[in-house]
């Protein structure tokens, strides 16, 4: 088994370097690699990058775009083969291979580091004549030089080995916050009786015949179900309580620590904060237009979250007369008995239609007609046997191809996110994508739905934008992250419009959602959007003043907690410390903000097809264009602009939240 494993990763390695330059890479990624393969396959890729990195530097002679930019790229096809480690780390079901990816991941970035750092390729770089350029490649090139000097390329020695060790401490404070809080799972025993308002299939699948009590844990599919429907505001605050103490009390240090370095690294590159740093690539440019733009949110809802908050408390005090507030353990449950109650939309009714396999084709299909593509199965090695893998076509030619990691199980990143695992090149390489997600594989929610969509319009987006590229920096999801959601957010309106739905949304007997239960669910959808986007800007000035303030001038929780007040609808829980297991406090770091901003430029976006038709093909094709192909090659406002025909503006989001 071990010399198969590691023939078929010899034959990747082949396949990725050794091709003439006539024949295109389709291969899928080594998904069967040992532990030792990964980290052999990690020397032997980073040493042939650092080979080709030694070559550009030491370059001598005219600086253009064959000796140095070409040279350059010859780098980033080495480290190519490398991009599934961080995939692998999340979905691998043996804990040596995530951790000989991870070691993987650290080693990319420590040589990334040392590449933005080098003097002699800045030199290079910059004496690159850039007059005749073409437009993407003259974006790529000073996109890069803008990074080498945020890296700090241009100061003296001492100060730039200071800012390699802080980005290595960066990297790996990020990496053990995330560890902590993944492989935190936390448990109840509750009995039987508490399991109360649940779904049968729920009981079904946890309880063993003729036992009297049962262990939940923290993780999604045991939590989120607990917080909708059981009757007992103990279960529901009890695990709720301990989801929120994952990653506590080893993270308490881990992200002080984390935001103490990144604040650290800001300054010493002559900016007032990270998130300043940080958001200088961006769309919105500074952390004070993210502040203006969260306050101007956050006045727009204003009115619409307190009359939702009134009438979940009116719903709960017939439950609990003295209750004040709604808490947070109550909300999901509240919202669920309103929506059945008010909008007569019980949950339980709703996912009768969405059997996971039935959603997945939907998925795939809806996808192949609104941009003219076939997606058929693919038949290659995957790590698990829920693992599925597809390719896609145009018109006969394979485009792109990628894995689906759907469903749970332990150890398994426990989210629901996109992976790139190789960008396209056209005439070179076609893309590989993959997702991870956590469905189950009978009956799924509506808003799982809605999760599958949206991820899975990363993952078209990602193949889209590696068709016509030259350069793998332009290639993939390589636009400013202010951005990237941009498009999944459009997408996700599909699973709220009837005719998209009723091609795949039947129960077992073969009945297609009834017209009316699909009425009910629009009309009980904007219920809860309020104190949502309320919640989300909590989180979003969570991420913000965590990072745009000095650390040395404020503890996280204290902060958390005025935070919570100032923006969540929900008072906080006590003895819970939520920033340990925010997970995106390490991703988005300072940029949480990106999902109302991107959510901002879906709603314009989305007008377009609202006007014009959602299965209109030529929209669909020119948003594909304009936008989805475009990849990193230009400023994603240049897109915006190209598909709309004017420049982006949230006048449409901030109209929808008032009407809330
Ligand atoms: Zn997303």
């Amino acid at each position: 088994m071990k010399y198969f494993r590691t023939a078929v990763l010899t034959a990747t390695l082949l396949s990725a370097h050794s091709v003439g330059a006539s024949e295109l890479l389709i291969d899928g990624m080594n998904a069967t690699a040992s532990a030792k393969d990964w980290q052999t396959l990690c020397e032997q890729q980073l040493s042939k990058a650092r080979e080709h990195f030694t070559a550009v530097e030491q370059g001598t002679g005219p600086a253009n775009v064959e000796t140095v930019l070409q040279q350059y790229e010859q780098v980033n096809y080495a480290l190519q083969p490398l991009m599934p480690a961080s995939y692998i780390k999340a979905v691998h079901p043996d804990k040596a291979v995530r951790d000989s990816a991870e070691a993987c991941i650290q080693k990319i970035a420590d040589f990334d580091s040392s590449i933005y750092l080098s003097q002699p390729f800045y030199q290079r770089l910059s004496a690159v004549d850039d007059t005749n350029l073409k437009a993407d490649t003259r974006f790529f090139l000073h996109r890069l030089l803008r990074d080498l000097r945020r890296s700090g390329v241009d100061r003296d020695e001492e100060t730039r080995n200071k800012i390699f060790a802080l980005q290595q401490q960066i990297t790996e404070l990020g990496n053990e916050f995330g560890r902590n809080i993944q492989e935190d799972v936390r448990t109840l025993e509750v009995g039987i009786d508490d399991l109360a308002g649940l779904p049968e299939d729920y009981i079904a699948e946890r309880v063993k015949t003729g036992e009297k009590t049962v262990t939940l844990t923290t993780n999604y599919p045991d939590l989120y179900p607990v917080l909708t429907y059981a009757h007992s505001d103990k279960l529901r605050y009890d695990l709720r309580v301990l989801a929120m103490q994952r990653g506590y009390p080893a993270n308490a240090k881990v992200l002080k620590e984390l935001i103490s370095r990144r604040h650290e690294m800001a300054k010493i590159l002559g900016y007032n904060s990270f998130a300043e740093y940080n958001m200088e690539t961006e769309m919105i440019g500074s952390p004070e237009k993210a502040n203006a733009f969260l306050q101007r949110i956050n006045t727009a809802l204003k009115d619409s979250v307190e009359q939702e908050s009134q009438r979940a408390l009116a719903r709960l005090q017939k439950i609990d007369p003295t209750a004040k507030i709604v808490n947070q353990w109550q909300a999901s449950y509240i919202d669920n008995l309103i929506r059945q109650e008010e909008y007569a939309l019980d949950a339980k009714e709703v996912r009768q239609y969405f059997q996971y396999a039935n959603v997945r084709d939907g998925v795939l299909k809806l996808s192949e007609s609104l941009f003219g593509i076939e997606i058929r199965p693919w038949k290659t090695e995957v790590w698990h046997e829920d693992v599925e893998a597809y390719e896609i076509l145009e018109d006969g030619k394979l485009i792109g191809r990628f894995y689906m990691d759907n469903h749970p199980r332990d150890g398994k990143y426990q989210h629901a996110a996109y992976w790139g695992l190789r960008n396209g090149i056209k005439g070179k390489q076609i893309p590989l994508a993959a997702l991870a997600q956590n469905f189950p594989k009978g009956l799924m929610e509506h808003g799982q739905v809605e999760t599958f969509l949206h991820e899975f319009g990363h993952l078209l987006h990602s193949i889209f934008a590696g068709q016509h590229q030259r350069w793998l920096d332009n290639s993939g999801l390589a636009m400013e992250w202010d951005f990237v959601e941009a498009p999944s957010q459009m997408l996700e309106e599909w699973v709220w419009d009837y005719g998209t739905l009723k091609t795949f949304a039947q129960n077992q007997q073969g009945e297609v959602i009834p017209k009316e239960l699909f009425m009910k669910m629009n009309k009980a959808r904007d219920y809860g959007k309020a104190t949502g986007t309320a919640v989300q800007l909590f989180y979003a000035q969570l991420s913000l003043q965590y990072y745009m303030n000095d650390p040395a001038g404020f503890e996280l929780q204290p902060m958390m907690v005025k935070l919570q007040q100032q923006y969540s609808p929900y008072p906080y829980m006590e003895g819970t410390h939520f920033y340990a297991n925010f997970g995106h406090l390490d991703g988005y770091s300072s940029n949480y903000y990106t999902y109302q901003w991107s959510l901002a430029i879906a709603t314009d976006l989305f007008s377009r097809f609202e006007k014009e038709g959602l299965n209109n093909r030529e929209i669909a094709q020119a948003y594909r264009d304009k936008i989805l192909a475009a990849g990193g090659s230009k400023p994603a406002a240049e897109m915006v602009e190209d598909f709309l025909g004017r420049p982006f503006n949230e006048d449409a989001y901030i109209n929808n939240l008032k009407s809330l």
